[in-house]
């Protein structure tokens, strides 16, 4: 009891309402050029529908082997939503699509998952955070025109050289498609990881803020 009171009135001191985003979905699609504050958070689910979402810290089925996220929600920072999109359009007239496997990452949750895993080779240490919790990084794939992956040589977070850009020792179907994937997200202002070919930087993020907004979730 003394602790709920605790907590209530620290939150009526800091405003808790405020540390969450407004994960409410809209009925109809909004339209992303009409976001004026390039640096707010929003829900990318609200903007399109041309996205696949595999949100796999939301499950268990990721290198921590734990549910981290409360739900599959995908929040970016506006101006890395509009750069998405303009890649995704790009990628639809060549008959594939985005496929999403993590957005931002909240540094509550970045703390959680330095707590399960804490070496810096796998996860980044909460204290200097990674672009995840500035809104400004995707990890993601392509899928085809019938939603079936692309084959990009190794699984989405396998810790291994297999996984760099740098790592040239693959099939030439493998290496063309994560040429076509980097080559189309660096036109569209993403910077590539050389060691994951799944994450992606919109350029000029890692100025951004941390963020420790987190979201409820919605049946
Ligand atoms: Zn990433």
């Amino acid at each position: 009891m003394k602790k709920t009171l605790f907590l209530f009135i620290t939150c009526l001191l800091i405003s808790c309402k405020s540390s969450y985003l407004d994960s409410k979905k809209s009925a109809v699609l909004l339209d992303i050029t009409r976001e004026v504050d390039s640096n707010a958070f929003v829900n990318i689910k609200n903007y399109s529908k041309d996205f696949v979402f595999d949100m796999k810290y939301a499950t268990a089925d990721n290198f921590l082997k734990e549910k981290v996220y409360p739900c599959d929600e995908c929040f970016l920072r506006v101006k890395t939503v509009k750069a998405l999109l303009e890649a995704n359009k790009s990628f639809i007239t060549k008959g594939f699509r985005i496929k999403l496997y993590d957005c931002y990452r909240p540094k509550s949750i970045q703390k959680k998952m330095w707590k399960i895993v804490p070496d810096a080779n796998f996860v980044a240490n909460p204290k200097k955070g990674s672009i995840h919790n500035r809104g400004g990084a995707v990890d993601i794939s392509l899928v085809d025109s019938v939603g079936v992956e692309v084959d990009m040589g190794t699984k989405f977070d396998f810790f291994g050289e297999e996984a760099s850009h740098k790592y040239q020792n693959l099939s030439p179907e493998i290496l063309a498609n994560r040429k076509f994937l980097k080559e189309t997200m660096l036109l569209y202002n993403f910077k590539s990881f050389d060691s994951e070919w799944w994450h992606y930087n919109l350029n000029g993020s890692n100025k951004d803020e941390l963020s420790n907004q987190k979201w409820h979730c919605q049946d």
